[in-house]
């Protein structure tokens, strides 16, 4: 199996899954994607793949043609047990309605099954050696990264995020590891953290040294598609119809990684995006044109994306409009709501919602058909800020984020300016 660029030229060879998961983004400036899909007949994969409760299993089957011709293509199945280590549980909320858990993880979001999955191929790969991992974060995926990679040998980690753009919860699992995890408060917004690691990526005396683990990279999307595979087939086989998808969008990976299980012939319906008051890909899906906007912070703040950086992937995937609008769709949803659904989600189920969790609650009412399966992405006790206000009784704190709440937090602060990162990255393993 190779890789190209969205962005390739005809007859353009492709590169293996794991340069192109080392390299993050194309050279030119696009994404890696398939040069062909694998398909799988879904009638072929016993129920014992599904009853197992981690993706371990199911790892094994649908990511081998992921792999082939790769140097870790002999290793998958030390790699998949070591990444897909947690539960990631289909439950019942009402009738034909379910919740696809994924706030099972070292940090309690989904992003942990992708940055799990790149850790454990980056620790396999012997190129990754010595090299640093920089990713700017503007809450959940700093935290992942730093959990899946603590104490990987020879592969360090910085990470970068807005001062004061976080929340409490959200820097402690940023700045409390130590070892080979650094995490530094830009003085500046997302953007500038953005802006910053970009500059990194573009230094050409930087460049070599670096690795990226941010939404765009091809191992995680593909971890991402398994709980897709996994849970639309458990669904199809209790209830013999072919379930759709309401995810929580900002970037685009999650959702995108849900199409491209569809594609691999899995039995998802449809996709459904909710989105917060970051109305970029609704006014795609209403006008066919594509304006990214600045972005809006929200009470989902993990979704407050304007210009969301997985796009590109969906165009390919989908050359025409109307292929597209007949297996997705868009919504958004305003902070009022969300706030609203909150509370009602209780109040009928006696259970939390985060308020990414929550977007898709909200527009799950919104629709009309039924077999429904909503996808939580991260655990409410990351935002009892927003939450406890809401509901009446206090949110349980899962051991692990109990854990390091009692830790102490190991602050530095810089200039949103590609000389402190230079010099940040001079104290690094990678020795850049
Ligand atoms: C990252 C994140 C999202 C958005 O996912 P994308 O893949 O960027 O669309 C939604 N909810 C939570 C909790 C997240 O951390």
């Amino acid at each position: 199996m190779k890789y190209l660029s969205t962005r390739a030229k005809k007859n353009t060879t492709g590169i293996s899954f794991s340069e192109a998961t080392l390299r993050g983004l194309a050279k030119d400036g696009g994404l890696y994607v398939p040069e062909s899909f694998p398909y799988f007949d879904h009638k072929l994969i016993p129920d014992s793949v599904l009853e197992k409760e981690t993706l371990s299993k199911i790892a094994e089957t649908v990511l081998a043609p992921w792999l082939i011709g790769d140097e870790l293509e002999g290793q998958l199945k030390l790699l998949t047990k070591r990444a897909f280590t947690f539960p990631v549980p289909l439950t019942r909320l009402e009738n034909e309605l379910y919740l696809l858990e994924l706030s099972h993880g070292p940090t309690l979001a989904f992003k942990d099954v992708g940055a799990k999955f790149l850790a454990e191929c980056l620790d396999l790969c012997p190129t990754a050696r010595g090299k640093t991992v920089l990713v700017a974060t503007s809450g959940d995926t700093g935290g992942a990264v730093a959990a899946a990679f603590y104490e990987k040998p020879g592969l360090d980690v910085v990470i970068l995020y807005p001062k004061g753009g976080v929340s409490e919860r959200q820097e402690l699992q940023l700045c409390t590891w130590g070892k080979n995890i650094r995490a530094f408060a830009v003085r500046g917004s997302f953007d500038d953290c953005q802006a910053l690691v970009k500059q990194g990526f573009l230094d050409p005396n930087l460049q070599d040294h670096l690795l990226s683990a941010n939404s765009i990279n091809l191992a995680r999307l593909l971890a991402q598609t398994l709980y897709y595979a996994k849970s639309s087939l458990t669904y199809l086989r209790h209830w013999g119809r072919e379930p759709g998808f309401i995810i929580p969008t900002g970037n685009l990976g999650n959702a995108l990684a849900a199409l491209w299980a569809k594609k691999m012939g899995f039995p998802l319906r449809s996709v459904v995006l909710a989105t917060n008051a970051n109305q970029t890909l609704v006014n795609y899906f209403k006008t066919g044109l594509w304006q990214p906007q600045a972005s809006i912070s929200t009470l989902a703040n993990a979704m407050d994306v304007g210009n969301p950086s997985n796009a590109e992937r969906l165009f390919h995937l989908y050359p025409n409009f109307d292929e597209l609008r007949r297996d997705v769709r868009a919504y958004s949803v305003t902070d009022e709501q969300i706030s609203r659904t909150i509370e009602r989600g209780y109040q009928q189920w006696g259970r939390a919602f985060c308020p990414h969790t929550a977007a898709a609650l909200c527009v799950s009412e919104q629709l009309r058909e039924k077999d429904w399966i909503l996808v939580e992405t991260a655990h409410p006790a990351k935002f009892v800020e927003t939450l406890s206000p809401l509901i009446p009784t206090p949110i349980e704190t899962p051991e692990r984020l109990q854990a390091i709440l009692s830790k102490k937090k190991q602050l530095t602060e810089i200039a949103p300016q590609l000389e402190e990162l230079r010099s940040i990255l001079k104290n690094s393993g990678s020795g850049a």
